[in-house]
C-alpha cells in the first residue's frame, strides 16, 4: 500500500512538473575556517552568493546543517547506524559533533531562521524580503563545528581530520520543489553549482588535502618539499607537533561540494597526465599515510590511467588537478568529492586501484554530471560501476577472466575471483540475488532500500543493466551517446526521465524494457529455447520463447563443441514466441540465448540447446562432491558423505545428494538416505521445492514444498521409528528499508510413530487390543516477524495449529535491548489458547508446556517432530537436559501447568561486560492454576543463572529459586538443584541446508 501510495504522489507530482523548464540555482561560497585540533573544532564565516535562477520568487531557503546528524542518538543517522552497529549509540557526548550556527544576514539584514520540524540538521532561513527570479542575495553566517569521532564521513581518528558535508549549505531547488535531507550512512547527495573560496587556518605542521587548486605560495612550496621528501626512500618522519598556525587557501568554480582532510603525517606524490585528444594536462596527487607506502607508492598510475579513460569513454575531465586521500579507516571502499577522493584501507594494490578508479570515476557520475545520488542512486553507482568494470576489462585484457568458455573449472577460480575481472563474482551475486527474488525495485529511493539491496542494485546490478544497454545499442554508438549526454549535462542536474530520454532519442529505440520493466517494475529477464529443427541446406529453425514478457533485447550465441562461443547474433527483444531461421557454420554444436554472464537473464538453463541429436536440451548429469561453480552445460548434482547420530539409531552413515544450495534453481532438493547400523533401518530426510518467485515489488520467494524425516525414538522402554511428511508453502515478502524480514509458512503435516498403547476405549475399534501406530495430520500456520537490528532487535511469531478436532494458536513475541555494548536485556512474551481435545491414542497430549520443548516429556511435548534431540525420549541421563525454549519457555523442566491456555514472561539480563553470563527468571499462570498448584496459587515462577555459550546455538539454564510447587515435584522424584540444568543445543542453526536456503544479512 505505501508504494502504491507513494507513487500516485510522485506520479501527480511529476506530471504537475513535467511542462515545467530546467533551471538551477548557483550558490557561490567564501568560507573561512580555523581548525583547533586539541578541542577537535572548527570555527568560521561562510559567505554565500545565492542566485535564483527558477522563474519562482523565493521567501525562504533551505539550509542544510548536516554536523547535527552527529549531535544526538535519535537523528536518522543515528537510528540507520543502529541497524549494523553499536559505536554511535553508545558513543560518549564528547565523541558526537555538531554544528552552531550563530545569527544570518541576508545583504547585510538580519534574517529570521528555525529549524524545519525541529529537525537540527534542516533549517529554514525565512528571506527579510522574497528574492525574485534572476536575482541573487548574500547569506552570511558564522559557525562552530564540533568535529565527531570517525564514525561516518565527517570526523577525525586522533589528529586525522576527515572533513566533509561540514558547512552550512542551501538545499537544492529545481523542478521539483526543494530537495532538503537528512545527513544518513546509506544515502549521498544532492547540491547546488557554483565556486568555493575557501580558507583555512590550522597548525603548521599538517598537510591539506582538498577539493580545489592551492593559492597559497609558501604552502605550494611546503607540499614541493614534501615530495620531494616523499621519494627518499632513507626519509625519517617526525611527527612534530606545532603551536605556529598557517593559512591556506584554495579555490575552484563549476564544483558542488569542498571537502579537505588534514593530517601531519601525509606522505605526497605528484604527477601529470594527459588528456586524450587535446594538450590539456591534469596534475594528479595522492596524499598518505607512510605506514601505506607499499600500496599507494605508485596510485598516480591509477589515478592517471583513469582519467584518461573515463576521458575519452565520456568527455575530458576539466579540473586542472585530482586528489586520491588515503584514509587509513577500516571499513574499507572509499567516498567521493569532487576533484578529491577518500580511500579506505586496502589489502592489496589491485583492490587499492579499484576504489581509486571508482571513486574517481564519480567525478563524472555526481560531479560534473550532478545526479540526484539519494533520490536515485541507481545512476551514479551504476553508471560509475559499469565504467570502472569496463576501464579493467580494458587495461588488463590480459588477466581477463574468459568466460567465453562455458565449462567452468575450479582451478579457473583464482581467475574468475581476481580483482581484475569482476563479471564472474557479479554475475553470481546476480545470480544468488535473482533466485531467491530478494531484490527491491532498482529505482527506489535509497532510504527505501533493505541494506543489503543498497549494495546490490546500485553496484551489482546496474552493470549488468547497462552491459546490456551497451550490447543492444552497440559499442560505439552508445560512447557517441554517452558523449553527448556529457555535453549536454555537465555541471547540470539531469535525472532518469532526462536520460532515458536522451537515450531513446539518440538510439532511437524503445527502451521501456529497461526504464519501465526493469527499473520501476522490477520484472525479470526469461528466455528459452523452445524448438530446435533442423532443416534443408544445413539450416536450422529456431524457436525463442520469452517467459516472463520483458522485452529485452538477447544474444543468440553460437557454441562450439568445446564451448567457446563462434559467433553472437544481437537481437531485439520480443514478446511470446518467435521463429529465427538460421544458418550456422559447420563447427557449431549448440545455441546459447543470453549465454554472457553481464546479462540479468533469470533462469540460463533452458537456454541452451544442441542443434543435433534427438534431445537437444538434454543435459548429461554430473556428480561433484560437496559443490563446484555453476555449469549450465551440465545438470550438476552435489553429494556430500554424512554422519548422522541419535540415541536410537546411533551411528547412521550416509549421503547427502543435493542441487546448487547458493543459486536457487527452479526446483531444489536435498535427499539424504541414512543407514543405521543399530535399527537396520534406512533413515534420512528429504526437501524438494519449487520457486515461484513472482514478479513486482511486493512477494519475495513463493516456495512449494515437500520434505521427510525418518528416525527412531523410544516407547516405554522400546526403540520404534516415526516419520512425518510435510507439505508446506513458504511465503517471503520483499525486505525493506526497516530490515524487517516476513515469512509466512503453512504446512500441512503427516505424522507416524510406532507406539504401543492397550485400547482401553471400546468406542475405538481395531483388530488388536494394541495400538501399533499413532498417525496424525495437522495443519500449521506460522507468521514470523523479525526485526534485524544492532541495538534493539525483535521478532514477532504467531501460530496455529489445527485438525479438525481441535485448534491451538499462539503470539510469542522477543525482544532484546542493548544499554551497553557489552549489556543488554531480553524478554519474552507470550500467550496461548487451545480448544480441549479428547482423542489422546491417536494423538500425543498438545497441551500448552511450561517448559517448553524437551526431550524429559517422553518426546511428546515436540508432536511435530520439528526439533533436532541426540536422545528425544530420555526421561533420565545428560540427554534428557536439552531443551528448546518455547510456549511457556521455562528453563526448569515441572510437569505443572501444561493446559488449554497459557501466558508467560520470561526474561534475562547479562551481567554487563560479561556477555556470556546472563540472570534470568520466569513467572507464568495458566488454565485451573489454582487448582493444581497449592494455597490458591495461580503462577509458576523460576529465576537463575544462565550461560550463552554460543549464541542461540548452545546456552546452559542453572534455575536457582522455583515456586514452592514445583520444589514440591522435584522433592517427590528426590531431585536436587542440579538436576534442573538444561541445555539448548540448537543443531538447525548450524545446519549447513538451512542456512542457505536463507537470505544472507551482511553486517557492514
Ligand atoms: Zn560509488
Amino acid at each position: 500500500m505505501f508504494f502504491l501510495f507513494f507513487n500516485l504522489c510522485i506520479g501527480t507530482l511529476y506530471s504537475q512538473d513535467s511542462h515545467r523548464e530546467y533551471f538551477q540555482q548557483e550558490t557561490d561560497y567564501k568560507i573561512s575556517v580555523s581548525l583547533n585540533d586539541s578541542l577537535h573544532t572548527l570555527s568560521g564565516n561562510i559567505s554565500i552568493n545565492y542566485e535564483n535562477n527558477s522563474p519562482d520568487t523565493l521567501n525562504f531557503i533551505y539550509i542544510h546543517l548536516w554536523a547535527n546528524a552527529y549531535s544526538s542518538l535519535e537523528t536518522k543517522f543515528a537510528k540507520q547506524r543502529a541497524q549494523t552497529e553499536k559505536d554511535f549509540q553508545f558513543s560518549s557526548k564528547d565523541e558526537r559533533g555538531y554544528i552552531v550556527t550563530s545569527e544570518f544576514f541576508v545583504d547585510s539584514l538580519l534574517a529570521q531562521t528555525s529549524y524545519h520540524n525541529n529537525d537540527k540538521e534542516i533549517c529554514k532561513l525565512t528571506l527579510p524580503s522574497p528574492l525574485l527570479p534572476n536575482s541573487s542575495i548574500n547569506i552570511q553566517t558564522s559557525f562552530l563545528l564540533k568535529i565527531p569521532k570517525l564514525f561516518s564521513r565527517l570526523g577525525h581518528s586522533d589528529n586525522a581530520y576527515y572533513i566533509s558535508q561540514w558547512y552550512p549549505k542551501p538545499a537544492v531547488y529545481d523542478r521539483h520543489g526543494w530537495h532538503t535531507m537528512n545527513y544518513i550512512d546509506y544515502g549521498e547527495f544532492y547540491s547546488e553549482f557554483g565556486s568555493f573560496d575557501v580558507e583555512i587556518t590550522l597548525p603548521e605542521n599538517y598537510f591539506v588535502a582538498a577539493t580545489g587548486v592551492l593559492q597559497t605560495e609558501e604552502e605550494k612550496l611546503r607540499i614541493e618539499k614534501r615530495v620531494i621528501e616523499t621519494l627518499d626512500d632513507n626519509f625519517e618522519h617526525k611527527m612534530e607537533s606545532s603551536d605556529n598556525y598557517k593559512t591556506i587557501r584554495f579555490y575552484q568554480d563549476s564544483i558542488h561540494d569542498f571537502a579537505w582532510f588534514a593530517d601531519p603525517r601525509f606522505l605526497i606524490r605528484k604527477d601529470y597526465v594527459k588528456l586524450p585528444t587535446t594538450e590539456d594536462y591534469v596534475e594528479t596527487w595522492i596524499y598518505y599515510r607512510p605506514e601505506n607506502t607499499p600500496f599507494w607508492k605508485n596510485a598516480n598510475e591509477y589515478l592517471n590511467s583513469a582519467i584518461w579513460f573515463f576521458s575519452s569513454e565520456i568527455g575530458h575531465y576539466p579540473y586542472s588537478q585530482c586528489t586520491a586521500v588515503d584514509g587509513s579507516f577500516d571499513i574499507g571502499g572509499g567516498m567521493e568529492y569532487p576533484m578529491i577522493t577518500l580511500i579506505g584501507n586496502s589489502d592489496s594494490k589491485s583492490s587499492l586501484e579499484r576504489v581509486i578508479v571508482h571513486e574517481l570515476g564519480h567525478n563524472w557520475f555526481y560531479g560534473i554530471l550532478g545526479f540526484n545520488e539519494r533520490e536515485e542512486p541507481w545512476l551514479d553507482e551504476g553508471l560509475t560501476s559499469f565504467y570502472e568494470n569496463k576501464y579493467f576489462q580494458w587495461k588488463y585484457s590480459s588477466l581477463k577472466f574468459n568466460h567465453q568458455n562455458l565449462n567452468l573449472k575450479l582451478s579457473d577460480i583464482s581467475k574468475i575471483f581476481s580483482p581484475y575481472s569482476q563479471e564472474y563474482t557479479h554475475h553470481l551475486a546476480t545470480q544468488y540475488f535473482t533466485s531467491r527474488n530478494m531484490e527491491q525495485a532498482m529505482s527506489l529511493h535509497s532510504e527505501e532500500m533493505h541494506l543489503i539491496n543498497y549494495f546490490y542494485l546500485n553496484y551489482v546490478k546496474p552493470l549488468a543493466v547497462f552491459t546490456m544497454l551497451e550490447e543492444n545499442i552497440g559499442k560505439s554508438n552508445f560512447q557517441l551517446i554517452m558523449h553527448d549526454f556529457y555535453n549536454d549535462w555537465a555541471f547540470k542536474h539531469p535525472q532518469t526521465s532526462d536520460f532515458k530520454r536522451h537515450l531513446e532519442d539518440e538510439a532511437n529505440k524503445d527502451l521501456s524494457w529497461f526504464f519501465d520493466d526493469i527499473l520501476e517494475k522490477n520484472k525479470k529477464i526469461d528466455y528459452k529455447i523452445s524448438k530446435v529443427k533442423s532443416q534443408k541446406d544445413n539450416t536450422y529453425k529456431v524457436k525463442i520463447k520469452n517467459k516472463t514478457g520483458v522485452e529485452a533485447p538477447l544474444t543468440l550465441d553460437y557454441i562450439s563443441e568445446d564451448g567457446k562461443i563462434i559467433k553472437t547474433e544481437n537481437l531485439d527483444g520480443f514478446k511470446g514466441k518467435k521463429g529465427f531461421e538460421i544458418s550456422p557454420e559447420e563447427n557449431t554444436h549448440s545455441l546459447f540465448v543470453n549465454s554472457s554472464f553481464e546479462n540479468l537473464e533469470l533462469d540460463r538453463y533452458d537456454n541452451h540447446a544442441r542443434l543435433k541429436g534427438v534431445f537437444k536440451r538434454f543435459r548429461s548429469p554430473s556428480v561433484n562432491l560437496f559443490y563446484s561453480l555453476p555449469n549450465i552445460n551440465k545438470n550438476q548434482i552435489y553429494v556430500l558423505p554424512i554422519l548422522g547420530m541419535n540415541k536410537y539409531d546411533a551411528l547412521m552413515p550416509g549421503i547427502a545428494f543435493y542441487n546448487d544450495p547458493a543459486i536457487i534453481r527452479k526446483v531444489d532438493f536435498v535427499f539424504s538416505p541414512l543407514y543405521s547400523f543399530k535399527t537396520n533401518e534406512w533413515n534420512g530426510f528429504f526437501d524438494i521445492g519449487y520457486n515461484i518467485r513472482p514478479q513486482g515489488n511486493f512477494w519475495g520467494n513463493v516456495r512449494v514444498g515437500l520434505n521427510g524425516r525418518k528416525y527412531s525414538y523410544k516407547f516405554l522402554d522400546e526403540n520404534r521409528e516415526w516419520f512425518k511428511l510435510a507439505q508446506e508453502v513458504e511465503l517471503n515478502y520483499k525486505p525493506n528499508s526497516k530490515m524487517i524480514e516476513n515469512q509466512t509458512l503453512i504446512r500441512n503435516i503427516y505424522l507416524s510413530q510406532g507406539v504401543h498403547i492397550w485400547n482401553s476405549n471400546p468406542t475405538i475399534v481395531i483388530d488388536d487390543t494394541y495400538i501399533k501406530r499413532r498417525n496424525y495430520i495437522l495443519l500449521n500456520i506460522h507468521h514470523k516477524l523479525k526485526r534485524h537490528h544492532k541495538i534493539n532487535p525483535y521478532q514477532l511469531d504467531f501460530d496455529l495449529l489445527l485438525n479438525d478436532k481441535f485448534y491451538k494458536t499462539s503470539l510469542t513475541y522477543t525482544s532484546r535491548h542493548y544499554f551497553k555494548r557489552k549489556f543488554d536485556f531480553e524478554y519474552r512474551i507470550f500467550a496461548g489458547y487451545m480448544t480441549p481435545h479428547y482423542d489422546t491414542y491417536y494423538s500425543p497430549g498438545f497441551k500448552f508446556q511450561t517448559s517448553g520443548i524437551s526431550a524429559k516429556s517422553s518426546g511428546d511435548s515436540d508432536y511435530l517432530f520439528d526439533e533436532v534431540f541426540f536422545g528425544r525420549s530420555e526421561t533420565s541421563g545428560f540427554w534428557s537436559r536439552q531443551m528448546v525454549q518455547s510456549e511457556g519457555g521455562f528453563k526448569t523442566y515441572t510437569p505443572l501447568g501444561n493446559s488449554l491456555w497459557m501466558s508467560s514472561i520470561n526474561a534475562s539480563v547479562s551481567i554487563p561486560r560479561l556477555e556470556i553470563l546472563r540472570l534470568f527468571a520466569g513467572i507464568l499462570s495458566f488454565d485451573k492454576a489454582n487448582e493444581q498448584l497449592q494455597n490458591n496459587e495461580i503462577f509458576l515462577y523460576e529465576a537463575g543463572i544462565e550461560l550463552r555459550l554460543w549464541k542461540d546455538a548452545l546456552s546452559v539454564s542453572v534455575p536457582l529459586l522455583i515456586s514452592p510447587d514445583m520444589k514440591r515435584i522435584e522433592n517427590l522424584y528426590g531431585h536436587k538443584w542440579h538436576n534442573r540444568i538444561r541445555f539448548v543445543l540448537n543443531l538447525k542453526a548450524i545446519n549447513p541446508f538451512i542456512i542457505n536456503k536463507k537470505p544472507h544479512y551482511i553486517a557492514l
